[in-house]
């Protein structure tokens, strides 16, 4: 399994960042790892013009569950393909706070991904609340069961595993925490789906920096990692890059 290092820049960046995605590009003439850079809508098509036959690809960071139709605002699977993007995150805990995404959404967001040749990179993870609660591998099993499309497998489906409460924070769960949940989702995905789920990337996201990569991608069904804040300049994603090429 190749393994993968995603960069979210959520609502953040204008044409003129684009020299941070070129910055991206010249550091990995050939990665050991995949790279997936999710850019605004805005920038879709020119990041995938950018990087066309290169590091990283490029994907969205939602998209609706039609093809097409009265939606004012949103964009959808096809349209994202259309750009030369090859990947769309669905069910960022932003998203399932501030819009009140259901499991269903976004399970008909990433079929829709599926059906456009997208990779879906399905976001899961419990609250705080839910943490102290001793709720999380229930939570985290409830979201994957509703959100993650039975034709789910490797090459199609990444799954992040995002506690809300470290998303933004700088805090993380303990390295033993992150391994428990890994190994829950690796196990339910293994139970679930078909043999071609076996070796399905699950990714860690929530404060990763070039300090804290190296040990986080030590632990065991870490297959990489989903980068919010740290993915927004290359002097600070390039050394998360290396710290997964250095774990083979
Ligand atoms: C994210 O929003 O997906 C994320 C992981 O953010 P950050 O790395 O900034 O915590």
């Amino acid at each position: 399994m190749r393994k993968l290092v995603a960069g979210n820049w959520k609502m953040n960046g204008t044409r003129a960042d684009l020299s941070e995605l070129q910055a991206i590009v010249q550091a990995h003439p050939a990665p050991g790892v995949d790279i997936v850079i999710c850019p605004p809508a805005t920038l879709l098509f020119q990041a995938a013009q950018m990087t066309a036959g290169h590091a990283p690809d490029i994907g969205a960071q939602d998209c609706h569950p039609a093809a097409s139709g009265a939606h004012t605002g949103d964009i959808s699977a096809p349209m994202i393909a259309d750009t030369g993007a090859t990947a769309v995150i669905v069910g960022h805990s932003e998203r399932r706070e501030t819009y009140n995404e259901t499991n269903d959404l976004i399970h008909a967001k990433a079929s829709a991904a599926h059906a456009s040749g997208l990779i879906a990179i399905i976001c899961v993870g419990e609250t705080l609340a839910e943490r102290d609660a001793g709720q999380t591998l229930q939570v985290i099993g409830d979201q994957l069961a509703g959100s993650t499309p039975d034709g789910a497998t490797s090459t199609n489906t990444v799954i992040a595993y995002e506690p809300v409460w470290a998303i933004g924070t700088g805090k993380i769960p303990t390295l033993d925490q992150i391994g428990e949940v890994h190994d829950f989702i690796r196990e339910f995905l293994t139970a679930r789906l078909e043999s071609a789920a076996l070796d399905l990337r699950i990714l860690y996201g929530g404060s990763v920096k070039p300090t804290n990569a190296a040990e986080i991608f030590a632990v065991p069904n870490v297959d990489g990692a989903l980068v919010g804040g740290a993915s927004l300049s290359n002097a600070d994603f390039t050394p998360i890059i290396k710290a997964l090429e250095a774990t083979f």
